[in-house]
């Protein structure tokens, strides 16, 4: 089933031109929960990764023997997600409640040094041929995006973001199977395989991102509430776009390497609508929209909810930065 975005209240480029040359394509992608394969762009899905190639591991250091078993965080959802099915007003009964209570956070691998290279886990793998506007480095045709299972990563103890483009084609022997890490300090950094439903769209800058003088037209007509919330930026996981600098406001973001403008390449979002905006909930979701767990279909949450994988704009292999709103 595809995923619509109902049209916006208002086409506001279409009575504000000023607003045009700042439109930028974004694709939202539109995770729900299934069973995705290497050849499928997903996310929490299996990577197409060559057979003969090493995994990517993180050998920063991190107190590797503490934290929530992965099996665990992936048990527990499931738990969770077959007692809301069943009691879709009240959730878990005692038995489950009882049985949730010993997945705890512990000293589960007492074998792991601080600094033992750990498997990164898989987050996202995105095909050019599903995603329109996919930034893509050379010849490749997939992104490939993993990370750390353990949080903290640089001066600023954020998210180890990896990302890997390569060309399907190049892959002729696909791994089987996918080394995992056994434990994370963050069950919100372990994704919940997801299909993906892309749907390109529009947005605009952000309300404070905009030249004084455009706010102050559009302030004529609408009002900035109703342009943050359902005229500039998507919520939920998507390519490209805008960034909503809903906590920090905005920030110049500039490559390490080259001074070159840095562009938003992925959100990864926690919660794909919300009651504030719920004009985005797509058409096909709406009658089952607050249904437990239907906004959080990937179970991410990463940063302060919403992360942003920013890229160079001359060079995709220059280093990434983080934005978390
Ligand atoms: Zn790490
Ligand atoms: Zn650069």
């Amino acid at each position: 089933m595809p995923r619509t975005t109902p049209p916006r209240p208002t086409d506001i480029a279409a009575s504000l031109s000023a607003l045009r040359p700042l439109a930028r394509p974004a694709t939202r992608l539109h995770p729900r929960p299934g069973a995705p394969t290497v050849h499928d762009s997903s996310v929490g899905g299996p990577l197409l990764w060559p057979a003969d190639e090493p995994w990517p591991v993180c050998t920063v250091p991190h107190k590797r023997r503490n934290g929530h078993r992965i099996a665990d965080v992936r048990r527990e959802r499931e738990i969770l997600r077959q007692a809301w099915t069943k009691n879709p007003r009240t959730g878990p009964d005692p038995e489950d409640a009882a049985l949730l209570a010993t997945f705890r956070r512990g000293r589960h691998a007492p074998h792991l040094t601080d600094t033992d290279p750990v498997p990164l886990l898989a987050v996202a793998q995105l095909y050019a041929a599903d995603v329109p506007h996919l930034p893509l480095a050379g010849d490749t045709d997939v992104l490939q995006v993993l990370w750390c299972p353990y949080e903290r990563h640089g001066d600023r103890h954020e998210v180890g973001v990896h990302l890997r483009w390569r060309r399907s084609a190049d892959v002729r022997d696909a791994r089987g199977t996918q080394p995992e890490p056994p434990l994370t300090d963050r069950p919100g950094l372990v994704p919940t395989s997801c299909v993906l439903h892309p749907e390109p769209i529009t947005e605009y800058p952000h309300w404070e991102a905009l030249p004084a003088g455009l706010r102050s037209r559009i302030e004529q007509r609408w009002d900035a509430d109703t342009y943050l919330s359902h005229l500039s930026t998507a919520p939920g996981w998507k390519v490209g776009g805008h960034i909503n600098w809903r906590l920090t406001g905005p920030a110049s973001l500039h490559c390490d390497a080259c001074s070159a403008e840095l562009q938003p390449l992925l959100t990864i979002d926690a919660r794909e609508w919300d009651r504030g905006s719920d004009s985005w909930t797509p058409a096909e979701d709406a009658p089952h929209a607050r249904d437990m767990g239907a906004n959080t279909p990937t179970d991410i949450y990463a940063g302060r909810g919403q992360l942003t994988i920013a890229v160079c704009g001359r060079n995709l292999l220059h280093p990434h930065r983080l934005v978390s709103q």
